[in-house]
């Protein structure tokens, strides 16, 4: 897996420290009450225990799972809501955490729903933010990172199910993609 990777991008302890950062943001910024918790599937995964274990307050977690990209190394367009179930927000205030903010429509779709489901307040954490101009105008409340417009792996985010358990984010080796079929 290390193998494939040509530079890493961001290492583990930069992760880690800024994390900090942004859970004491989030803390100060929520007001207190309940807070319910959506983690969008799966590149979310990494960043979101990494980053829940140092919000000091209680929360409800909730997972949803869209498709926006399906496998490959760019965005369809179109986002799938693919739970049978959305989780209740009505009347909450919520927290939702993506991995990476790339063309913008599915923090924009997901935040729409969530406003539609009755969410009393929605604020959106990225883990990454890709520096380009966005499809939609969406923008998320906190940033971990902005990164140059690039294909991205680690840290819970993958290329077509793989490397998402690289403790770190990296760029793969064009070789690697060519190989596997990339567009
Ligand atoms: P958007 O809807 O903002 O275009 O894309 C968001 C989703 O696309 C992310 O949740 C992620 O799954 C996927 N994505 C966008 N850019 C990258 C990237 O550089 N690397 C990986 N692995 N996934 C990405
Ligand atoms: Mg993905």
């Amino acid at each position: 897996m290390r193998e494939d990777i040509e530079r890493v991008l961001i290492d583990e302890v930069v992760i880690e420290k800024r994390l900090d950062g942004m859970a004491a943001a989030i803390e100060r910024d929520f007001p207190p009450g309940p807070l319910v918790v959506i983690i969008l599937l799966k590149g979310a995964l990494v960043f979101a225990a990494d980053l829940l274990r140092r919000v000091a307050r209680p929360i409800g977690i909730e997972c949803l799972n869209v498709a926006s990209y399906h496998g490959a190394t760019t965005s369809c367009g179109k986002v799938d809501f693919l739970d049978r179930q959305f989780p209740e927000v009505r009347g909450r205030h919520v927290l939702l955490l993506d991995d990476i903010l790339d063309t913008g429509r599915t923090l924009h779709a997901v935040i729409e729903r969530l406003h539609e489901e009755g969410a009393t307040a929605v604020r959106s954490a990225v883990l990454l933010a890709k520096d380009k101009p966005r499809a939609v105008t969406v923008s998320a409340d906190y940033v971990g990172f902005e990164i140059g417009d690039e294909f991205v792996v680690g840290y819970g985010l993958d290329y077509l199910g793989r490397y998402r358990n690289l403790p770190f984010i990296g760029v793969l080796k064009a070789a690697v993609v060519a190989r596997v079929g990339g567009s």
